[in-house]
């Protein structure tokens, strides 16, 4: 066995030649952790036997947009141009499966511009769902240029293949969704920074035209382990290599600035005519009016941006959108809350007025239907943790439950511990009525002594009506004594006698026969 020597802490290359060594040692047969040469030859197919193709589309721009629309709402431009580049993508894929490839085909990789939280990646990933390809998400600001610090962009790529289940074929077709790509800008003056924005906007250009991918990463000791791992698990050579030729890359950011470069563009462009209307028109207006040539003012290479022909924009959602968003989108927060509740047996009825003051709050926050989430978690944080522990069974969410939360479950709270008491309180004045109609004789008890019963039960964690069994167990017989004695058929029952029955029972018989002996009719 390879016996490691330790003279003081190895540098990374030292124990990355030792760990690769012991596993050679400890797996002979496996002959990994060396790089592959040949792995691109498995091409799309891991185990070496034919796969049968991954994708079967079949769908129309329009009905990928209905689709959309269950879940996105509003961003109704966004849906239009998404669903068109999705169909065109996804049958040029089947068509190139076919081997009915065409030539020059321009990958339709998207641009999407939009503040945060205003359905950019829920659109994304409601498409990957529909038409069932693996979806990764990424932020371009965890990138570095030489993939060393931070991540590697090709590390999404391989991402992909382990949400495609090493599936190489369908992680072949998958979509690779970058967030905050506005961040790797290489002008400084834009952004604020230069986090060698241009060398990492070169390698993703490289994923994003056409390259091979090693499904494990060469570079870390995490990757050569699971190389290893496939190996021994599934008895076969490494996972391949993944081509990006048909990989659909969808990059996000909010882009701040890049409305003012536009005006200013349309500015120069106007000078000398008569000034155009152009600058009373909104931040939001002036950034579909963005050209290739503005994001490359942005600082983007025209390499990159080239590659990414299909801009799509979304506007940042009203109080209206976010009403909406509550109450008709499929994917509505409010479901989850219902089926939290639910759980628990308690059902929740969203009132307009209250769905309306979590809109309005939300707006407040500024980060899209993000806002949403903030709010109904500052809300409903209490009646998650208390409710389930009582018997409240059901609520409504109103507009002065969003305001005061806390003040509308005390009231819940104190009205349903009310309603609980009158039921109790009944519950002991039936067992009173029942016992008449039994034996002839009516027990009247007093408020203080259903109190006393319904505590008592409550002390115990017993029924009230199973205490008052227990309590006047056998009473029938004494009182019938009293009644052939005096003639009595009502006897009240107070504290004390709930508290000392038997005690109570035993001198209102001994007083009875007294009052026989003094006075026989009475
Ligand atoms: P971003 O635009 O920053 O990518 P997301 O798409 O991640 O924002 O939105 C966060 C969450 O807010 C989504 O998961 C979704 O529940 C909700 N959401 C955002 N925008 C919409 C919308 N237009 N319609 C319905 N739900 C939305």
């Amino acid at each position: 066995m390879y016996q490691p020597v330790f003279s003081g802490p190895p540098t990374p290359e030292e124990f990355h030649r030792q760990i690769a060594e012991m596993m050679r040692q400890a797996f002979p047969q496996a002959g990994v952790a060396r790089p592959q040469p040949d792995a691109a030859a498995t091409d799309g197919d891991d185990s070496g036997e034919a796969t049968p193709p991954a994708i079967r589309f079949d769908k129309k721009p329009r009905e990928v947009k209905a689709y959309l629309d269950r879940f996105v709402i509003r961003q109704e431009e966004a849906k239009k141009v998404l669903s068109v580049a999705l169909c065109d993508h996804y049958h040029h894929v089947r068509m190139a499966l076919e081997g009915k490839e065409q030539p020059n085909y321009a990958k339709q990789n998207v641009l999407l511009v939009g503040p945060t939280g205003v359905g950019k990646t829920y659109l994304i990933r409601s498409v990957a769902d529909l038409i069932g390809v693996p979806f990764v998400k990424g932020d371009a600001t965890k990138f570095s240029e030489t993939g060393y610090v931070g991540g590697d962009v090709e590390d999404l790529v391989r991402e992909l293949y382990r949400r495609a289940n090493g599936d190489v074929a369908r992680a072949q077709y998958g979509i690779i969704y970058i967030d905050e790509i506005d961040k790797i800008s290489s002008a400084p003056n834009v952004t604020g920074r230069d986090v060698s924005g241009r060398g990492v906007q070169t390698n993703l250009l490289k994923l994003m035209e056409e390259t091979e991918v090693p499904a494990r990463s060469q570079n870390d000791l995490a990757g050569q382990l699971e190389a290893l791992m496939d190996v021994s698990r599934r008895g076969r050579k490494a996972a391949g290599t993944i081509n990006t030729k048909h990989i659909l890359f969808i990059v996000s950011g909010a882009f701040p600035g890049l409305e003012s470069i536009v005006r200013k563009r349309l500015r120069e462009a106007t000078i000398g005519f008569a000034a155009k209307a152009t600058s009373v028109e909104s931040d939001f207006d002036a950034m579909t009016r963005a050209t290739t040539r503005d994001f490359i003012d942005y600082g983007f290479e025209p390499e990159f941006i080239g590659r990414l022909p299909v801009r799509v924009f979304c506007h940042s959602l009203s109080v209206d959108d976010l009403f909406s968003i509550l109450k008709t989108s499929e994917g509505s927060i409010i479901r989850q809350y219902e089926q939290t509740f639910a759980a628990y047996g308690i059902e929740v009825l969203f009132r307009d007025d209250g769905l309306r003051r979590i809109a309005e709050l939300a707006a407040e926050e500024q980060t899209g239907a993000r806002g949403l989430m903030t709010v109904c978690e500052r809300v409903f944080r209490e009646f998650k943790f208390e409710l389930p522990s009582t018997e409240v069974r059901q609520f409504a969410v109103t507009r002065e439950v969003v305001d005061q939360p806390a003040a509308a479950l005390r009231r819940l709270l104190a009205e349903r511990a009310d309603a609980e008491q009158t039921m109790l309180r009944q519950i002991v004045h039936e067992f009173g009525e029942r016992f008449q109609k039994e034996h002839g004789l009516l027990l009247r008890f007093t408020e203080a002594a259903v109190e006393r019963l319904v505590g008592l039960a409550r002390e115990s964690n017993r029924h009230v009506r199973e205490v008052c069994v227990e309590r006047f167990k056998d009473f029938q017989f004494g009182l019938k004594l009293i009644a052939a004695n005096t003639g009595q058929s009502e006897f009240t029952v107070d504290p004390a006698v709930v508290e000392a029955p038997d005690k109570a029972l035993s001198e209102w018989v001994v007083a009875s026969y007294r009052s026989t002996d003094k006075n026989p009719a009475s």
